[in-house]
């Protein structure tokens, strides 16, 4: 059986062919698909009966309601999904490990002198990270090689009451998250990509899972289509769990099936998508689309963003702006740099100051974002005069900036804090 939810036009039009059905029933088939958003083969009723028929005995459509919902005090709604399969995905990765980032000698995640190293952490020993009995975060295989616990490494961070994350459950690569935010007109909502992520950025709960794998075109396009307020989206960013480019493929035809005419036939302007600067997936991806990109950029300080973000060792932040200059920004499609605000770590006036050096003469804009600190993790929050005076520093500088507004913070679902976490276990 074959889940024809997530096809483009072309690959049904393959199908209809191969089945011995007219040109014109994948166009009816892409119609009730998308336009209709109907979720059986039953509903398409004008197709013939014998169509129907055969698509029934061949194909599903792979659409399945979010498993749990959390509304916030401000109207923001989270949902998560289950993922099929979800704890199998990385026998896709069979070589993960072996040709992870994470896990050479000369990993890029050994920083030294590191003000966030110490002692067997993620950035000190020379196996990386992932990779040491007392690492700060267990080995990507590890949780699936011990019979009771996936986080039963000794010392992780995982196994303590006292952990920096204790939101992860045994369950966590079952699910991913999407979250809904109204704001009068507008419906935006935020959809993962990935179960986890290999990015690691160091503030960020989901990278702090590590990766278990990426979803498929139907699994991101489901977290869009099966909730309530389908008709009510005015806006989607792919800003959920995940990187973007580490999954571009499905990303992509995502988003051919929102922006095609044969599918919901949208703007490409209402779509953004987000990305640390993965550069060979993000200069595909400004050559093939059309949408919106927003680079995390948090430090522009090479050696300080290192300490934040491990991809920054990989692809330079610099190297990422160069790549953007190449592009016309000028006319309807938009370049943002979210900026994710800590005290003490990137809110200084000399950080506005190279920002602005950084960025001098590129069409852009800046958001910044409160970060949502908790006892437990070594970042805090900046405060509102530092962003307000950050924010009036790019502005009377040329560029443009806003302090983005938090929302969900009560239901765990702003910027960083996306788990994929199942809350109730009846319905792990
Ligand atoms: S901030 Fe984005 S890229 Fe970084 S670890 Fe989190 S989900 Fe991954």
């Amino acid at each position: 059986m074959m889940n024809i939810f997530g096809m483009t036009f072309e690959q049904l039009g393959q199908l209809c062919a191969d089945e011995g059905m007219p040109k014109f029933a994948a166009k009816q088939i892409c119609d009730w698909l998308y336009a209709k958003h109907v979720d059986s083969i039953d509903a398409m009723t004008n197709l013939s009966l014998k169509a129907r028929a055969r698509l029934n005995e061949i194909a599903f459509i792979g659409r399945h309601a979010p498993v749990d919902c959390q509304i916030s005090t401000d109207g923001t709604k989270k949902y998560l999904f289950r993922i099929e399969n979800g704890e199998r995905r990385m026998e896709n990765y069979p070589d993960a490990e072996a040709n992870s980032q994470f896990s050479t000698p000369n990993s890029q995640f050994s920083i030294p002198n590191s003000q966030f190293s110490i002692p067997n952490s993620q950035f000190s020993t020379p196996n990386s990270q992932f990779s040491t009995p007392n690492s700060q975060f267990p080995t990507l295989n590890s949780q699936f090689s011990t019979p009771n616990s996936q986080f039963s490494t000794p010392n992780s961070q995982f196994s303590t009451p006292n952990s920096q994350f204790p939101i992860l459950n045994s369950q966590l690569n079952k699910y991913v998250e999407a979250v809904f935010i109204p704001d009068g007109d507008r419906g935006t909502l935020c959809v993962s990509c990935q179960i986890g992520c290999k990015m690691g950025c160091r503030f960020c709960v989901t990278g702090q899972q590590g990766f278990h794998g990426s979803l498929d075109t139907s699994e991101i396009l489901n977290q869009i289509f099966s909730i309530p307020e389908f008709d009510r989206l005015t806006n989607i960013v792919y800003m959920g769990m995940g990187e973007p480019m580490d999954n571009l493929d499905n990303v992509l035809r995502s988003t051919q099936v929102l922006t095609a005419p044969w599918g919901l036939g949208w703007s490409p302007h209402r779509i953004t998508v987000s990305t640390v600067g993965i550069i060979p997936g993000l200069r595909r991806f400004l050559d093939e689309s059309q949408c919106h990109v927003a680079v995390s950029l948090h430090n522009p300080f090479a050696a300080e963003r290192l300490n934040i973000m491990p991809m920054q060792k990989a692809y330079p932040i610099a190297n990422v702006v160069a790549l953007l200059r190449q592009y016309d920004w000028s006319g309807q499609r938009r370049i943002s740099f979210e900026y994710t605000m800590f005290k003490g770590l990137n809110d200084d006036t000399h950080h506005a100051a190279e920002l602005v050096r950084l960025l001098k003469g590129l069409y852009c804009r800046v958001n910044l974002i409160r970060f949502h600190s908790s006892p437990d993790t070594p970042f805090k929050t900046a405060s509102s005069q530092a962003m307000e005076r950050f924010k009036d520093y790019l502005n009377s500088h040329g560029i443009t900036c806003t302090i983005r507004a938090s929302r969900g913070e009560d239901i765990m679902a702003a910027c960083g804090l996306l788990a994929g976490q199942a809350k109730h276990s009846s319905k792990q």
